[in-house]
């Protein structure tokens, strides 16, 4: 492998606003891009020579970049190239890790197989979907992801783990926790399996017994899938303000039983909604952040709630991060304060340092 082969920087001194989908954060100092696993290695080099910081993006939906910016380099992850292939009766999608998500879905929909069908519609890019276990609809990647092909930052090579390796769970992984900063993901192989969708999810079944199709196909599902994401401004559209967001803000919390049986009585309702997990409860974060008095459309200055989603906090007009941030601690205080259940925030923080409302946002209890 050469590390010779990457061209550099190609912006200096850029607003972060310009890659995140809810437009905040203050200057980068370098922007570039990795169109290879050289590219990434190559990058790598540079800023260890220089002992510059170095955060990977995709399509900057799930991050907060500080107003103050981020002081290092901002590599674009732009590795293309998306290839099926045969293996023990199932077809291997190999993605590479700038490839759009939606695109790579699409292609797998289009050929008729299923596994990645319930997460149509989901911005970003491929290298940025096991961070998070990327879920919709009754489907995350962590059940398709045969394999990641990264660079590993502390050994300087490039390594392929595994499912098992990359402990998934619920919106995380490792690349998330222990050995977050540390592999860059180059590709992703899925996979996927031609036959019946994966149809579990309420909304998705009602809008089939409704329409009274007997056994959709997987480009059903697709659609349906997107209809419902649309209605509720979770497909990125220039011309709709309630997509100005990081999607979800808040993770779904799983609580005990008997936190959840308490909920009713705190909401002043009969039931209070929730699914049995490991673990315990999972209760919908959307239910909690309406009956702690934030709705749908709430605003608060230049910040509030999509109209359409209570989960997505949206940039209404020339919003800061700071102001983001505030926003989502008044409703994690009054939801912590009302039901004694503490939201923990889905997207990445970046260059906050040691800032309070951030250490609260990321608190998992009292
Ligand atoms: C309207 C909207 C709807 C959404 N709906 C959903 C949803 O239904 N389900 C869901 O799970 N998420 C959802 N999201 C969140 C987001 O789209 C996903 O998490 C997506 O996978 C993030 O990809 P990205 O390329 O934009 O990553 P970025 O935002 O660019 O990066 C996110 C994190 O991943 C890291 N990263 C990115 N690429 C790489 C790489 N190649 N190697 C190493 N680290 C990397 C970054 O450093 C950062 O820490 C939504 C967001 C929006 C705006």
């Amino acid at each position: 492998m050469t590390l010779a082969s990457w061209r550099g920087p190609d912006l200096l001194d850029v607003p972060f606003a310009r890659f995140s989908t809810i437009g905040v954060g203050g200057p980068v100092s370098w922007f570039g891009r990795a169109e290879s696993i050289e590219d990434v290695a190559g990058a790598h080099a540079w800023c260890a020579e220089r002992g510059v910081e170095l955060l990977v993006i995709g399509g900057g939906s799930n991050l907060i970049v500080a107003d103050e910016g981020f002081s290092g380099l901002v590599l674009q992850m732009a590795i293309g190239g998306l290839k099926f292939s045969m293996r023990d009766g199932d077809t291997l999608m190999r993605a590479g890790a700038g490839e759009s998500w939606d695109g790579a879905v699409a292609a797998a929909v289009q050929r008729g197989l299923s596994g990645l069908e319930c997460l149509s519609g989901i911005p970003g890019r491929v290298g940025g979907t096991p961070l998070q276990n990327v879920g919709a609809y009754g489907q995350e990647v962590a059940d398709t992801i045969d394999q990641v092909v990264c660079f590993d930052r502390a050994t300087a090579a490039t390594v392929t783990l595994s499912n098992a390796e990359c402990a998934f769970a619920y919106r995380t992984s490792r690349f998330k926790q222990e050995d977050a900063g540390r592999f860059i993901v180059c590709e992703v192989s899925f996979r996927l399996r031609a036959g019946a969708p994966t149809i579990t999810y309420p909304d998705v079944l009602r809008v089939f017994a409704r329409e009274m199709v007997g056994t959709p196909a997987v480009r059903d599902v697709r659609s349906v899938v997107l209809e419902i994401r649309q209605r509720k401004g979770m497909v990125l559209d220039p011309e709709d303000h309630d997509t100005r967001s990081v999607g979800s803000f808040f993770m779904n919390p799983i609580v005990s039983a008997d936190a959840h049986a308490r909920l009713a009585a705190a909401a002043r309702e009969a039931d209070a909604p929730g699914f049995p997990v490991a673990g315990g409860v999972k209760v919908p974060a959307a239910w909690l952040i309406e009956r702690a008095g934030f709705t749908k459309g709430v605003t608060d200055g230049r910040v509030g709630l999509s109209t359409k989603h209570p989960l997505a906090i949206v940039n209404r007009n020339g919003a800061t991060a700071r102001e983001i941030v505030e926003f989502a601690v008044r409703i994690k205080r009054k939801v912590s304060e009302q039901f004694g259940v503490w939201l923990r925030p889905e997207p990445v923080m970046v260059g906050f340092g040691a800032d309070p409302s951030v250490a609260f946002l990321q608190k998992a209890s009292e």
